[in-house]
């Protein structure tokens, strides 16, 4: 089994409705994503897929979370953007376009602080 790993960065604000702290008002957050990827065979040139096709899928669902007040973004309008929710999300999008008979999205680790992080895993 080959468990590929690739990490993403991106910047978004949000609000934790319902929370008794400091987090019902409105903050950002510096995200880090590291999703894995798991596949027992490779092609002929030695890989189970190229980085760069985990990246450019991996960017295309975060662009939609980069720069954005997460709170007006769906499906966050009615989930409030937890660590946890968004990482759910990323699992789910990257897994419907990435998985094959041979490669399946095993893990999504987000990152909130440099100390703080979900694993997201099915
Ligand atoms: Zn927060």
């Amino acid at each position: 089994m080959f468990k590929l790993i690739v990490k993403k960065e991106f910047s978004s604000a949000h609000i934790l409705n319902g929370h008794p702290g400091d987090c019902k008002r409105m903050h950002g957050h510096n995200w880090t994503v590291e999703a894995k990827v798991e596949g027992n065979k490779i092609n002929k040139i030695g890989m189970v897929i190229d980085f760069k096709d985990i990246k450019n899928k991996l960017g295309e669902i975060i662009s939609r979370l980069d720069h954005r007040y997460l709170n007006d973004v769906e499906p966050f309008k009615e989930n409030n953007p937890t660590a946890e929710n968004i990482s759910k999300y990323i699992y789910k999008e990257l897994s419907n376009n990435i998985n094959t008979d041979n490669i399946k999205v095993s893990e999504i680790k987000l990152w909130e602080t440099s100390n703080s992080a979900v694993i997201y895993t099915e």
